[in-house]
């Protein structure tokens, strides 16, 4: 596959100047929130034959956070845009400094499988709202979505802006060979790795939105009531093919029995006592992930499910218990139905035990006690989190979504997104009234005058 008459074409178009008009921009994005509109049902299929999602599930992490996003973004895309008067120090008198925001140029959505509608669309609103191109490449692993985000693209957008490169890893790869402007990618750490290898030849910038193993502590003051079903509700969502679900659980050892009994049936609330036969209930994408999760259910005991439905690559919600960081388990982001759990008394020794490891995309701590909670945040990085709650940060076009470390690179949505997108050009201007002296090196007594100012 040879992508590079594609760029080509979308670095003309760039030039041309189109994409950076501002009503261009917004009726773009709205293009694209009438055609998700159109789409609705078709993507709710989609996603139902891809992976079993419910319409509930697909309508609210992947069309309605999209529809959202896209009204947050065209209520302020005008004020983003315009170029920001900062302060000028007296060293620089006679001048202002402005920073204008501008697009990067023709950029490249590399996206994954497990929400795969809402991670190919949320970075290309970013895109289209800073003013850029975009080849978007969808997941192989689900191919009814990505042909129909394909055909829904084709459908509204010309080729040179917006175009969308099915295929599998070659096609990745032969993307990767051209020279873009901007690089975004979510998936996996390791692969992660491997775009910013093949970012760096051109030195182009990136984005990468990885993953991770992401902690969640119940403290013995906790509400364990609401904590057992916001987590509940948090690691089985997507049957817990969530970058950020709780992949494990560190629990207080005085509440873990009552935690345990109030998370089960928290559980049954959300999926019924069998969600093996719940039509529902999301499958894992393939035979592949189906068995790496499935050998993990001999770690520790099982104290919750651990049924499963081959045919169905279906895994009941499942918790295991009498786990330690040696465990398989442990030595991985999960990305299933699974929650290991650990016990512990000091929260120092937790603290100890995530430090030991990459840091977290998310972290998750539930408590009433604000020193415990400003303990958890001084003391660990992770790239966003929740106090008595999970996954929901996510939602909020007020906080800039990403890793740090191991989790990822760079964030997004709500204004983050058009930042992302943005080059920061910093200009300053300079007054021709008069020119002050001391700045050249022939000055009398110069250097004496600039000590006065730079010291
Ligand atoms: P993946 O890294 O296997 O694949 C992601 C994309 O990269 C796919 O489009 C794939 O075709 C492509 N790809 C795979 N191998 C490649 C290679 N060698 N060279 C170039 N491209 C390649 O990830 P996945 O299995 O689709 O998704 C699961 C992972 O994504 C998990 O680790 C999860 O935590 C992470 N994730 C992160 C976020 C986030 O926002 N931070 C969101 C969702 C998923």
């Amino acid at each position: 596959m040879d992508y590079s008459s594609l760029v080509l074409k979308q670095k003309q178009f760039f030039l041309s100047g189109k994409t950076k008009e501002i009503d261009f921009r917004k009726e773009a994005l709205q293009k694209l929130r009438g055609a998700i509109k159109n789409n609705e049902q078709q993507l709710i299929d989609a996603l139902k034959a891809d992976l079993n999602k419910s319409e509930f599930e697909a309508y609210t992490t992947e069309i309605g956070i999209l529809l959202e996003e896209i009204r947050f973004t065209l209520k302020h895309l005008p004020s983003w845009v315009k170029p920001q008067k900062v302060k000028t120090p007296i060293t620089h008198i006679g001048s202002t400094s402005y920073v204008y925001p501008e697009p990067y140029g023709v950029t490249l959505i590399i996206s994954p499988w497990n929400y795969p509608f809402q991670l190919a669309v949320a970075p290309l609103i970013g895109a289209i709202a800073a003013g850029n191109c975009a080849i978007i490449k969808p997941s192989e692993l689900t191919p009814k979505t990505s042909q129909l985000l394909s055909l829904i693209i084709s459908s509204i957008f010309p080729r040179e802006f917006v175009a969308v490169a099915e295929g599998d890893v070659e096609t990745s790869q032969a993307l990767l060979n051209e020279n873009f402007d901007y690089i975004f990618f979510t998936g996996s750490v390791q692969v992660g790795k491997v775009i910013m290898e093949a970012a760096a030849k051109n030195l182009t910038p990136v984005t990468l939105e990885l993953g991770g193993k992401s902690p969640c502590i119940v403290h013995e003051d906790a509400n364990i009531k609401i904590a057992a079903k916001r987590i509940a509700w948090g690691k089985f969502m997507n049957a817990g093919q969530t970058c950020v679900a709780p992949d494990y659980l560190y629990v207080h050892k005085r509440i873990k029995e009552d935690f345990l009994l109030h998370f089960k049936k928290a559980t049954e609330e959300l999926y019924s006592e069998n969600p093996l036969s719940n039509p529902n209930f999301t499958r894992i994408v393939s035979e592949r992930h189906f068995n790496r999760l499935q050998s993990f259910l001999n770690n520790g005991t099982v104290t919750i499910g651990g049924n499963v439905n081959k045919e169905g690559l279906t895994i009941e919600p499942t918790v295991l218990t009498n786990i330690s960081w040696d465990d398989p388990i442990m030595q991985d982001e999960i990305f299933g139905p699974i929650l290991p759990v650990m016990e512990y008394e000091q929260l120092s020794d937790i603290i100890e035990g995530i430090h030991n490891h990459p840091n977290p995309l998310a972290l998750y701590v539930f408590s009433e006690n604000e020193s415990i909670q400003k303990e958890v945040l001084n003391n660990i990085s992770f790239g966003g989190g929740c106090i008595n709650d999970t996954v929901y940060h996510l939602a909020s076009p007020y906080l800039p979504f990403g890793g740090v470390g191991n989790s990822g690179i760079g964030s997004y949505h709500g204004k983050g997104s058009f930042n992302t997108f943005s080059h920061n050009k910093s200009v300053l201007k300079q007054t021709t009234k008069f020119d002050l002296p001391f700045r050249y090196p022939n000055v009398k007594d110069g250097l004496k005058k600039i000590k006065l100012f730079l010291k």
